[in-house]
């Protein structure tokens, strides 16, 4: 028979599309045309599959050789698609039985020498499609990301010898167990290594347990990189459907690994990162960071040193949760569900308010410096809080270390406290819209006195009200309290402030 059909998937998005490949050999000039691939993709998908057949002592037909990948309109990298191609020709030259093909989908880029390259996004093909019954013959590098999927059989092969041996009956190939490994340790940073900050932790402990945003403001040296970076390590434990997705962002970038599987992500890109590495993009738009911090935690240190218009793009999925990637006529969504953590200076030089009055910055230097990061972004961060230079007792007191509380304590807390959220409103806090912040955060009058007083004095704008009252809920959580109460409502009105006096 001179005609084979491969299954195989492309990548859009998260999801991956079903992709056909055909195989047709017939008379005429020698030669392989594939139809369906970029003309660049061609030519190289072309090259690597005759020399790994070649190389594996399979003959290249001496026909006309016509490949096509439909659907057509579908975004193809031609790598992952070497390996299906490889199993067409074979099959529809008589190389390879054919019986056996419908039930399996291939990809993997194939080597000159005929070993199977990792390909990226493993994991979301194996979930687009483990439904459909068949198995999954995936290079040795990318099968174990696609075996974290229940009830899928991976079959991870390390060259197209042994595909085609498994194919032909001599060798099968063992499918890997697919069973999700236990949860990781988080990444041992623990909140205890962090001496004094007494006022700093509490409000990370908060952050943590309502998923707030949350802006740390202190001269350098103070630790708000190191507390920013031991947020993780007191967030609640994912839910296995979270540790796929993001995993699956992983995966689409190239990046997962087995030993982060429900690690939450903490992703800290530079302020000279450019749009499109920050949001996602390209010719086959992969995810950015905002993606890759997907359930997880986004830091951005120095934030007024961010290009405004970068900044501006975070407006949408801090809002949604998804960012839509444009590129020609096609649209990519990628889930973009973070929690952002920002840092910064109190001044241009970074020293105002030190003890040591070293601070040279004029008052209207500060009001610019802190400009730059007003408006429609720092009207979305719910909590600001001072890192203030830690006192010298602070930081040689032995004591102080021997007492702080580690991560795994505060975990706990915060686990609870986001587990009472979840019962009562199927999200956490931040994720209330509008409406139902009234219905969800029953308040005491005094609470609400407190509330419109700061509102009234304009200590609160009105979205801040909002931004305020959700975190004084999650502070009644964490004490366990079923309505917001007075002091809940203080100390939440305490970290919501105006950046610039009388702005
Ligand atoms: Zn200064």
């Amino acid at each position: 028979m001179s005609v084979a059909i491969v299954h195989s998937r492309a990548l859009a998005g998260v999801t991956a599309p079903r992709v056909s490949v055909e195989v047709h050999l017939a008379g005429g000039l020698p030669g392989v045309h594939v139809v369906g691939l970029a003309e660049t993709e061609v030519r190289e998908a072309r090259d690597r599959v005759r020399a790994a057949l070649q190389n594996a002592q399979f003959e290249f037909p001496a026909r006309k050789v016509t490949v096509s990948l439909a659907p057509a309109d579908l975004p193809k990298e031609s790598g992952r698609f070497d390996l299906p191609i490889a199993i067409g020709i074979l099959a529809a030259t008589g190389q390879l039985p054919q019986g056996e093909l419908d039930r399996y989908e291939f990809a993997g880029e194939l080597a000159l020498t005929g070993e199977l390259r990792a390909i990226r996004g493993a994991l979301p093909m194996v979930l687009s499609a483990r439904h459909d019954g068949r198995a999954f013959v995936l290079p040795q590098a990318s099968a174990g990301e696609a075996a974290l999927v229940r009830n899928a059989t991976v079959l991870p092969a390390p060259t197209l010898l042994a595909v085609c041996a498994h194919l032909t009956g001599a060798a099968p190939l063992p499918p890997l167990a697919t069973d999700a490994p236990a949860a990781s340790p988080v990444n041992g940073l623990d909140l205890a290594d962090v001496r004094g900050q007494p006022q700093a932790k509490r409000a990370l402990q908060i952050a943590a347990a309502g998923g707030h945003s949350l802006l740390l403001i202190g001269s350098p040296g103070t630790g708000k990189s190191m507390l920013a970076q031991r947020l993780p390590s007191i967030l609640p434990p994912m839910s296995e459907d979270e540790a796929l997705e993001a995993a699956t962002v992983a995966s689409l970038a190239g990046q997962f690994r087995t030993d982060r599987w429900r690690v939450r992500p903490f992703r800290a890109p530079h302020h000279t990162a450019s749009g499109v590495a920050l949001v996602g993009g390209g010719g086959l738009p992969r995810p950015g960071e905002i993606s890759l911090a997907h359930h997880g935690v986004l830091f951005l240190d120095e934030l007024p040193e961010w290009d405004r218009r970068v900044l501006e793009v975070l407006r949408e999925p801090l809002e949604s949760g998804v960012i839509h990637v444009s590129r020609a006529a096609r649209q990519s969504a990628f889930p973009a569900q973070f929690q952002l953590v920002a840092a910064m200076n109190p001044c241009p030089c970074g020293w105002q308010g030190h003890p040591s009055g070293r601070c040279p910055c004029t008052p209207d230097q500060v009001r610019r410096y802190r400009w730059r990061v007003s408006g429609a972004l720092y009207d979305r961060i719910d909590m600001t809080v001072d890192v203030p230079a830690i006192d010298a007792e602070a930081m040689t007191s032995r004591t102080q270390l021997a007492e702080a509380e580690t991560s795994a304590a505060i975990r706990a807390r915060v686990a609870a406290a986001h587990a009472r959220q979840l019962e009562r409103q199927g999200r956490t806090n931040a994720r209330l819209g509008a409406p139902d912040v009234e219905r969800h955060c029953e308040r005491t009058r005094e609470a609400e006195r407190l509330l419109a007083h700061a509102l009234s004095r304009q200590t609160l704008s009105a979205r801040g009200y909002h931004r305020a009252l959700k975190v004084a809920r999650t502070i009644a959580d964490l004490a366990e309290a079923d309505v917001v109460e007075a002091d809940h409502a203080a100390e939440a009105i305490g970290y919501r402030r105006e950046l610039i006096a009388g702005h």
